[in-house]
């Protein structure tokens, strides 16, 4: 098995533009940063809106030969990329443990789930089907297929730095499009040995470039208003998606937006609380509580309440902060200090309004960025943590009393990306599924992701859906097409 040196001296840390790897025009390198240390662990290129023009000139170039290439061949080349990337699985888990902290096993399980869209995508990639049928009056035929919708710009966040990267890339490899991703500055490592596999399955030059760089802002605003440009896709917070979107209306862009979210978890008085309490588990802290996914606030009925915060906080106490390489840990650090400020801040601002500490509650100290895993019970309905996402290791408990209320305080937020529901009442389960205002649930599970279904959110969560049949549909546009009766003239 290699070591963390071993992965990093092999890796490219250059620009990948129009398949030749080079360093950005500026000449700046950009630093990556280990968040369990502190420590510079390498340097990849710091890319210029002139390297991002650059890139989307090769997007653009690769465009028609791409979309040409039959789907089975384009197929076959995502399907390499599944194998290879298992090859490389655990060099993608230590890069991924290097630059983002997650514990190696989550680590590894990403590459798993991560890959799964290159597989699950590869099988889409042949499935692209229209319609044909008579018009009503009888006067034609009409045939509605499907194009792929041109160049595309994928912006990814830092938490599932592989996962949100083969999440987009994949569909639109599938669907035909050619692409320019940037990575977020600080996890551009995976993305680059993503690209490497890619380049190895056989991926002709310019369908996929990668732009690493300090200045996101810079580099995507002559890319988004470049009327070559035909999609944007972009993963990360609500205020940089809402910004994007303004920037992306100029060109009438085709945009997915996969934002920000504030999950509620609930547990009513009928749940299996040993299911409940591993769901919570789950929901809460993976990834160190740093997934759009993860649960932000446990509204759990006022029978149970007490039972819920003692049975969480003694698994919590089982749980061991430190690096992600080393074994038995199963909370890294947060991603930076600003990370560490707001978990503190928000834990301090609930227990000033009169929650309950009843486990964690601040920050380890350095080196590091590392916050104590934390339970906070009787959380008052004015706290902050209530409204802002957490993206950290708090789990933070509000009692209920009725299912009215519990779906009242469940859906007053402007979010809704997901949300998580224990009970043992089928019924109960089929009214929370019409009632919450969510893009997905967790009916009696902690974690939902699946390449295979569509992830997405409603509400300001996002636009669109990543996964299942529905995610080649977001590169692909329908093209109506009316022939005449083929009797008409007999
Ligand atoms: P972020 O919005 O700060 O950054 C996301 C990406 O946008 C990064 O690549 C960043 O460099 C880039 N970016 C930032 N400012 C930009 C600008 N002005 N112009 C262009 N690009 C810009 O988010 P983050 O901190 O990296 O990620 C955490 C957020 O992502 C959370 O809100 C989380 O909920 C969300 N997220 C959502 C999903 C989902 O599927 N809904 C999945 C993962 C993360």
């Amino acid at each position: 098995m290699a070591t963390t040196s071993e992965v990093l001296a092999d890796l490219e840390g250059r620009l990948f533009v129009g398949g030749q790897w080079r360093a950005s025009t500026s000449g700046a390198w950009l630093d990556v940063i280990d968040p369990a240390t502190g420590s510079v662990i390498t340097q990849v290129a710091d890319g210029t809106p002139a390297d991002g023009v650059a890139a989307l000139d090769a997007a653009v170039a690769a465009a028609d030969p791409w979309a040409a290439t039959p789907p089975r061949a384009r197929a076959e080349i995502l399907r390499q990329a599944f194998t290879l990337l298992q090859a490389k699985s655990e060099d993608l888990a230590l890069l991924m443990t290097a630059e983002m902290g997650k514990p190696l096993a989550e680590a590894r399980a990403e590459v798993t789930y991560g890959g799964e869209f290159l597989r699950w995508f590869s099988e889409e990639a042949v499935r692209i089907t229209g319609r044909y049928g008579d018009t009503p009056e009888g006067t034609g035929r009409m045939i509605v297929s499907h194009r792929p919708v041109g160049p595309c710009y994928l912006v990814t966040p830092w938490n599932f730095p592989l996962a949100m990267a083969t999440r987009k890339i994949a569909p639109a490899l599938a669907a035909g499009c050619t692409v320019v991703i940037k990575p977020a500055e600080l996890t551009p490592l995976t993305t680059i040995a993503f690209a490497k596999i890619l380049q190895e399955a056989g991926l002709p030059d310019g369908v996929v470039n990668v732009v690493t760089t300090t200045d996101a802002a810079g580099i995507s605003e002559p890319i988004l208003s470049d009327p070559r440009l035909r999609k944007l896709s972009f993963t990360g917070s609500t205020p940089v998606g809402k910004l994007l979107m303004r920037q992306a209306a100029s060109s009438v862009l085709r945009v997915s937006m996969e934002l920000g979210g504030n999950a509620p978890f609930l547990v009513f008085d009928d749940a299996d609380l040993d299911r409940a309490v591993d769901g919570a588990m789950l929901a809460k802290f993976r990834n160190i509580g740093q997934a759009c996914t993860a649960a932000n606030r446990f509204l759990v009925h006022e029978k149970v309440a007490d039972e819920f915060a003692e049975r969480v906080t003694a698994r919590v106490r089982e749980l061991r902060t430190g690096r992600g390489t080393e074994d038995g840990v199963t909370i890294g650090p947060l991603i930076d200090d600003r990370a560490v400020s707001k978990a503190r801040d928000l834990v301090e601002d609930a227990v000033a309004r009169g929650a309950l500490l009843r486990a964690g509650g601040k920050a380890t100290g350095g080196p590091g960025t590392f916050f104590e895993p934390t339970v906070l019970a009787d959380v008052t309905a004015d706290s902050r943590i209530l409204h802002e996402e957490i993206f950290g290791p708090v789990l933070a408990i509000v009692p209920f009393t009725d299912e009215d209320e519990a779906v009242r305080l469940a859906n007053s937020t402007e979010f809704g990306l997901v949300s998580y529901v224990f009970t043992q009442n089928p019924a109960r389960g089929q009214r929370m599924i019409d009632r919450l205002e969510t893009g997905m649930m967790g009916l009696n599970v902690g974690a939902i992701s699946n390449a295979a279904a569509p992830f997405g959110g409603v509400k300001q969560s996002g636009i669109g859906r990543e996964g299942g049949s529905e995610g080649i549909h977001e590169y692909l546009s329908v093209k109506y097409t009316l022939t005449p009766d083929p009797y008409a003239d007999r």
